[in-house]
């Protein structure tokens, strides 16, 4: 079987279309707020993708670049004048902070109606409590293209998610057992991975390891949603060069899968896509306005 390869990022371009139409349909425009502290390189230029995406989709973007000296207790006063701020609907801190700043208490100064991320502990725990809410982005993302893949309905499906971070495992686990799946949750001490694996009908590696699910893990026919981005050396391409793999390897898994997400192109394109849906979402619940069809 060569597996059917999931267009992540055609998944996420229709999604980011629904969304300007949808944005096209409200009373005025929704703000996402973004906040960088330092200057790693890979923060900003994830950071100019989202603000160029938000503002591609009609809407409004403001952007607070602040240094890395930044004291933990300005940092939690910015985020709390967003809070406050009217005008804004989403606010987003971009991770990881820089060393000396405590991520968990800068995230939990977020008010949950503006936790686009679906980050803080109340996000958390309406997922957990199967209450609506704003669900983290990358995980919501596996879900969609899980669908994408296999029709809307995912009940009774067996779900291995394999890592059970609190940015993608967990949630995810739980946004897939909202789906009514059976879920199982594996990570470093799981006994036997490769045979659990071989009984998920959706196979979801979030790991952080370069091409570790091979194809003998994967059971015939089914999904393989890969979370992971790696980069490795790549020499094919030139001396000194490297390329992005996911946490599956995807020429072996694909010879068995009947779906597969590929690494770049897959998982990736999704995240943002559901931040700027969660910014909409937010928006409506906050200033009391319908959610546009097809959100
Ligand atoms: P973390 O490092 O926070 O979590 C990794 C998880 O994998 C842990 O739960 C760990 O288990 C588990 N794990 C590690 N080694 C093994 C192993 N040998 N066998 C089984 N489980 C193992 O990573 P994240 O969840 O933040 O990210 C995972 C991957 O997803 C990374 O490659 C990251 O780059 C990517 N990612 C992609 C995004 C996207 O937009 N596509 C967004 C976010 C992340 P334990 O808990 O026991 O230590």
């Amino acid at each position: 079987m060569t597996a059917a390869r999931i267009d992540g990022k055609a998944v996420a371009a229709s999604i980011r279309a629904q969304v300007g139409k949808a944005v096209a349909s409200l009373p005025s425009q929704p703000t996402l707020a973004v906040v960088l502290v330092g200057e790693d390189p890979a923060s900003q230029v994830y950071v100019r993708s989202k603000i160029r995406m938000t503002e591609e989709v009609g809407m409004r973007s403001v952007h607070h670049r602040v240094p890395d000296t930044i004291s933990q207790a300005d940092l939690e006063a910015l985020i709390t004048s967003l809070n406050e701020d009217e005008e804004v609907d989403g606010i987003l801190l971009q991770l990881p902070l820089p060393d000396g700043l405590d991520s968990d208490a800068a995230i939990e100064k977020i008010h949950p109606d503006k936790d686009v991320d679906g980050l803080t502990e109340t996000s958390a725990g309406r997922l957990v409590l199967g209450k609506s809410g704003l669900t983290p982005c990358t995980p919501t993302g596996c879900v969609i293209l899980a669908k994408s893949a296999l029709g809307d309905d995912l009940s009774g499906k067996h779900v291995v998610v394999v890592g059970r971070s609190i940015l993608v495992g967990k949630p995810a686990a739980l946004l897939f057992l909202a789906e009514n799946c059976t879920v199982t949750i594996a990570h470093s001490s799981t006994a036997d991975l490769p045979a659990l694996c071989r009984t998920a009908d959706i196979l979801v590696p979030a790991v952080g390891r370069a091409q570790m699910v091979k194809g003998d893990w994967v059971k015939p026919g089914a999904c393989v949603i890969d979370v992971g981005i790696n980069r490795i050396d790549a020499p094919e391409k030139g001396e000194g060069k490297t390329r992005l793999v996911g946490d599956a390897d995807f020429d072996g898994c694909a010879e068995v899968a009947a779906h597969i997400t590929p690494v770049p192109g897959g998982v990736g394109p999704m995240t943002i896509a559901c931040l700027l849906r969660n910014t909409v979402l937010a928006a409506c619940a906050r200033r009391g306005w319908d959610v546009p069809a097809g959100l």
